[in-house]
């Protein structure tokens, strides 16, 4: 499905890090993380908190904005070769410059330049959502929103909550996300992965959002799923994701098709792609086989996909027009 055009708008960016691109880095600066590499050089893990163990040693040797600078180009390299022509990166300042304001502004200066630069040359259209990080609590993610309200444009179009689902409630979150939405901001928030339905809807409720990472375990709330249905919320569903982490068993137990057939308006995206050993394609392939999803269905839930896009009108006419051309 590679040639079929498409956009994805659930994407950690140091989570899409290619494993070839951090390995290079971590030689440049003489840091030895061979550990989290197999033998083949993929990211290697064997269960959830291995997976955040090498996660975190892995984007450890992102530090500078020219390192984030490389990192888009790398990305928007792999997500040319899988045929997206949009896709919008989860980016946090409390990774990048520590929360503060003015050295996030040098962060998102180097990853804009680099994103224009990549679309410049045929690659897809990028736009960065900032992300305060669940487990670090409250008082940070007001930083954060507060460095989304103050870097919010052409790049920076976006604000949503990342991190630990478990802990704290939306509604402790609740001041950023009325920031953010003053600032013209659009809104997302991680649900329904790890916690359950109530999860949802309290981001939905408290938080006010148009779209859910996740949301998948709605499905356990019929109520709910007719709820998001009829307020045309958008779910950025991750399969593969949530396959590799052991969320549903297989593909074919994955509910995104009762989602869809109850008439949530649902997206695919790849979360964190090469930690889960997949790409956009490959996601694409395995609902075709698992559900009998032709191009046509998976074309339809890209131009939904580009419909909640977080960019302003003409951007998403130039995604629209992407999407329709050859497939
Ligand atoms: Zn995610």
């Amino acid at each position: 499905m590679k040639s079929l055009p498409k956009a994805e708008l659930h994407l950690h960016l140091e989570g899409a890090a290619p494993p070839a691109f951090i390995a290079g880095l971590a030689r440049q600066k003489k840091i030895d993380i061979a550990r989290v590499f197999d033998e083949r050089g993929d990211y290697a893990f064997d269960d959830f908190p291995h997976f955040l163990e090498v996660y975190e040693a892995a984007t450890s040797v992102l530090k500078t904005p020219e390192d984030y600078a490389r990192l888009v180009t790398a990305v928007a390299g792999e997500l040319a070769e899988q045929g997206v022509v949009y896709a919008e990166t989860f980016l946090s300042p409390d990774f990048c410059g520590g929360g503060d304001v003015s050295a996030w502004r040098d962060y998102v200066a180097a990853m804009q330049e680099a994103a224009l630069a990549a679309e410049a040359q045929g690659g897809p259209i990028l736009r960065g959502v900032v992300t305060c990080i669940r487990h670090f609590g409250p008082d940070r993610a007001r930083r954060a929103a507060l460095c989304a309200a103050e870097t919010m444009g052409d790049f920076i179009t976006g604000y949503g909550i990342a991190g630990n689902e478990m802990m704290g409630r939306p509604k402790d979150f609740a001041w950023s996300f009325d920031l953010a939405r003053e600032a013209g901001l659009g809104l997302t928030a991680h649900a329904g992965e790890w916690g359950g339905p109530v999860s949802v809807r309290e981001a939905v409720e408290d938080l006010r959002v148009t779209r859910i990472g996740h949301g998948v375990r709605a499905i356990e709330d019929l109520a709910l799923v007719d709820r998001l249905a009829e307020d045309g919320i958008v779910l950025e569903v991750c399969p593969g994701s949530n396959i590799a982490l052991g969320l549903y068993p297989r593909w074919d137990r994955h509910p995104i098709c009762q989602l869809w057939e109850r008439g949530v308006k649902v997206t695919v995206s790849t979360d964190d792609p090469p930690f889960f050993h997949t790409t956009l394609s490959d996601e694409y392939d395995r609902l075709a086989q698992a559900f009998g999803w032709d191009e046509e269905v998976l074309a339809g839930l890209n131009r939904v996909a580009a419909e909640a896009a977080f960019c302003d009108a003409p951007t998403r006419e130039r995604v629209l027009a992407r999407l329709g051309g050859t497939g």
